[in-house]
Parts: structure tokens; sequence; C-alpha cells
């Protein structure tokens, strides 16, 4: 009988932090040194920053949904199942299988990557009306709904019904808001051209940050720029503003406007995974705390990374700095905790995570695009060139790579297609519901849950 026991490591979360880790586990440590565990609730990486292409249409789902079970290889085990709380003190981490059960799975090592929620306001509404753009499922869902909302208004002969149904209104100037402003923007507008009732003039959207600028990260003249391109294609992009409550069918702005519509998309920001509050440990900004190394002090063999943990950034002078929540941080970070679990497996020392931002690239939609590689100014084409480029090359495997070179030349091409599957017409369109952000445990529940036997196995 083999009673050769090796350390356990546990990595949570199959994004781009978590899936970069375990890759860099699989091919630096030899089996015999550590057996390794993924908990993640699908069994594929999203390419988030692709998501709005989704939602427009452009990429078909299973396009950016890169499979975590491409090549023999891959010897990590997976659980399926999202960690819904950790107790660093007896090693034991919760996990809410797919099939609703709870399950303590004890760990020597973990890793923490289960990345960002929607961060949302105490706005009266919000959470029952608006739907947000972090999920596979929620961007298929918007597609379906933003077309639905064409038929409907095309069918109807209520001229107030026909107006509210062409409204749309997307809250947040980051890249992801602006992102899915200009490729829904896209997708209504080519649509339009084929409803000969509708009026193309009754579709308006509304583009609202309370900050004073979009983008603020791209620089003063790229961020005017984006919001040139938006103006021009007619969308209302209003800066200083929020939203006072959120309705069915209205929006009240906080400029007192009232806006009939069916639709509202949050995208103001992201807030660490809840899983985060489960540890009882320190927080920066709702990010867990770490060490240039991506160590949590004063727990040994706990590691954060991502969005959901707080990474000194050592490439800014500034004192304080934390990395921002980026794709291009956590797939950087993904790869150093790997070599930090394994110099911590060797007994050697560990290496701080340094990166330069090499800037951001933000895709509008056709022709359009803004981008700011290693700090130089781009728009139009070559802008359009390097986001596509950027994002291509980063995407895992060489399948997904076909996909979605083969959707944006077909798009290229043949043009919009505007199909309501129909899939979701049933489910609960609200923002919990995609995001799960109330499935986690209080620190005392975990505790209940772990003191009731490492191991044990029993219904959530
Ligand atoms: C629309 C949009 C556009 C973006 N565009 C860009 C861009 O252009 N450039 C850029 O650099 N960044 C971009 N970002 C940000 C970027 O996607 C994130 O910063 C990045 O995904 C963070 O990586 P992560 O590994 O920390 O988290 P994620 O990639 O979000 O991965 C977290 C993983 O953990 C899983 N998970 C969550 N909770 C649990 C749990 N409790 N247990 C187990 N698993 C769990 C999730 O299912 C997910 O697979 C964009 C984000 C969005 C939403």
């Amino acid at each position: 009988m083999n009673t050769v026991t090796r350390p356990k490591v546990l990595v949570v979360g199959a994004g781009f932090a978590g899936v970069e880790c375990v890759r860099r586990l699989e091919r630096k440590l030899g089996p015999d040194e550590a057996d390794v565990t993924l908990v993640t609730p699908y069994s594929y990486q999203l390419y988030l920053p692709l998501l709005p292409q989704v939602a427009s249409g452009v990429l078909t789902p299973q396009s950016i949904a890169v499979s975590l079970r491409r090549s023999k290889k891959y010897r990590t085990r997976i659980l399926p199942g999202a960690a819904v709380g950790v107790d660093l003190k007896a090693k034991v981490c919760v996990v809410r299988t797919i099939t609703d059960k709870l399950v303590n799975e004890p760990y020597d090592y973990i890793v923490l990557a289960p990345g960002s929620v929607t961060r949302t306001f105490d706005i009266p509404g919000l959470l029952d009306h608006a739907f947000g753009m972090k999920t596979l499922a929620e961007a298929a869902y918007i597609r379906d709904h933003v077309i639905t909302q064409l038929d409907l208004s095309d069918a109807s002969d209520d001229p107030a019904e026909k107006a509210a149904r062409l409204q749309f209104v997307v809250v947040g100037g980051g890249y992801a808001g602006t992102e899915t402003t200009a490729c829904l923007q896209r997708l209504t507008h080519a649509a339009v051209q084929r409803y000969p009732r509708l009026d193309p003039g009754l579709i308006k959207w509304h583009l609202i940050d309370i900050a004073p600028r979009l983008m603020p990260e791209l620089g003063e003249k790229l961020g005017r720029s984006a919001q040139e391109i938006l103006r021009r294609r007619g969308v209302d992009v209003s800066l200083g503003v929020s939203i006072d409550k959120a309705g069915a069918q209205e929006v009240t702005f906080t400029d007192g406007r009232v806006v009939p519509t069916h639709t509202l998309i949050w995208t103001a920001g992201v807030a660490a995974s809840p899983l985060i509050g489960t540890l009882g440990a320190e927080t920066v900004r709702g990010r867990l705390a770490v060490t240039a190394e991506m160590t949590v002090p004063g727990h040994d063999g706990v590691f954060a990374l991502g969005d959901a943990a707080a990474v000194p950034d050592l490439a800014k002078d500034e004192k304080g700095a934390i990395c921002p929540p980026t794709a291009q941080h956590s797939m950087r970070q993904g790869k150093k905790v790997a070599d930090n679990v394994i110099a911590t497996l060797r007994g050697e020392p560990l290496m701080p995570y340094v990166h330069k931002d090499l800037g951001l690239v933000v895709d509008l939609g056709g022709r359009d695009a803004v981008s700011k590689p290693l700090g130089i100014e781009l728009r139009g084409l070559p802008a359009q060139a390097v986001a596509r480029g950027y994002h291509w090359s980063a995407l895992r495997t060489n399948v997904a790579k076909t996909r979605v070179m083969t959707n944006w030349l077909l798009n290229a091409v043949a043009g919009d297609d505007f199909v309501r599957t129909g899939f979701q017409a049933r489910r609960p369109a609200r923002l919990k519901d995609f995001e799960h952000s109330d499935s986690y445990l209080t620190p005392e529940q975990v505790r209940a849950q772990v003191e009731g036997g490492a191991g044990k196995t029993g219904k959530g």
C-alpha cells in the first residue's frame, strides 16, 4: 500500500490568475512533489475582455469559454463547485459543489484567485432591475434581452412602449461599460435596418458615469476620443451623473432625468469576491491584503492574487500603490504565484511580483478603437489591430484562437445576425442570480461546517 502523502495545493478560481498558476504548477512540479486541485464552478476559463462582443453577437459564447480539459497533459484534479468559505486556522476550504453539497476540502497550501463581482451600491431597485457584464450567462442574456426589446417595440402599437423599449442605459464609463455600450449600440444600429416598422431615431443609448471622464486610465486625450466616437454614433454620454433609482420600466438619473427604459446595464466597478470576507483576514479596499510575494501575512501557506487581492504595485513609485484589477496583471501574477508555491515547497526564497503596465486596449466595434500600448496613443484601425491582436494572442488555446478569428472574419464579411435564442427567457435576470454573490457562508458558518468533520460532506 502506498502510504506516502504528498502536500495538497488547492487553487480557487479558474480565471486568468488561477489557470496561469495551475498550468505553471503542472509544468514545473514533479507529480510526486504535490497534488494540485482546482476549485471552479465551470469547466472553462472565461476570456472576460471579449465579453461585450458576445453580448453584441460578434462572437459566439463558446469562443471565449476556453476549455480546461484541452490537453492530456493537464493532470490537475478539478473540483466542480465554488469555494464558499475558508477556515485559515484549520486549513480547510468549504466548497459548495455544483450539486449543492457542502464539502470540506483540506489543504496544505491554498491559492485564492476567485476574482471579483460587480460592485453595487444601495440604490433603490438596482439589484432587482440591473444586469451586470461579468459572466457568460449575463452576456448571452443581455444579447437576447436587447433583441427582445427590438422585437417587442416592433410589434407594439403603443407609442410610449415603442419608445421605452428602444432606450438603453449603461452605467459605468470604464472599459467594460464603454465597450459594452459601443458594441451593443452597433448591434441595434445594424438591426434596425431589418425592422422596417421601427424608427431608427427612437433608438437611444445612454452611457453615464459619476466621474468627469471616460476611462481615466487611458489619459485625457484618448478618453475624449472614445467619447467623441460614441457621440458621433448618437450615444448620449453623461458624466458626473449616476442613478437615483431603478424600476422595471424607468430609470431616474441623479440629475433628475427620468428615462423610460427596460434595459439597465450596471458596470460601475468591481468588488473582490465575497469569499474574501469569509476569511476574517485584513483587507485593503475590500481586496485581501497580501505581500509583494502574494502571501497573506500571518497565515502560512496562503497565497492570493488577481482581482481578489491587493497586490502591491512595485513598478509604481507611489507609496501604497496596488495593482489595478486587470487581466494583464492577473495572468502574470498567476505565473509568479506558482513559482512562489513551488519555492515554498522546496524551501527556496520567494520572489516579489513586479510588472510595469503595458497599457490598455479598447475595442469600440467595427473600425473604432482607442489603445495605449506602451504609452503610445492610437486611434482607429491601428488601435483596432493592436486591440484584436492583443486579445487574440492572449487566448490560451489554438482552438479558442481559431474560433475567435473565424467569428471576426464571418462578422466582417456577413455582418451581424439578430437571433433571439430564448434559452434564458424564463430565468430571473437579477445580478445575484448570475454572480451567485449570496451563496457564501459567514465565518461562523464556515467554522461550524469545518468542525462538523474535515472531508465530510453534507447538504448546504
Ligand atoms: C467586460 C470586461 C472587460 C474587460 N476588459 C479588460 C481588458 O481589456 N484588459 C484587461 O487587462 N482586463 C480587462 N478586464 C478585467 C479582467 O477581466 C479581470 O481583471 C480579470 O479577469 C481578473 O482575473 P482573475 O483571475 O482575478 O479573475 P477572473 O478572471 O474573473 O476569474 C475568477 C474565476 O474564479 C471563479 N470563481 C469565482 N468565485 C469563485 C469561488 N467562490 N470558488 C471558485 N471559483 C470561483 C470564476 O468563475 C472565475 O472563473 C475586463 C473585465 C470585464 C468584466
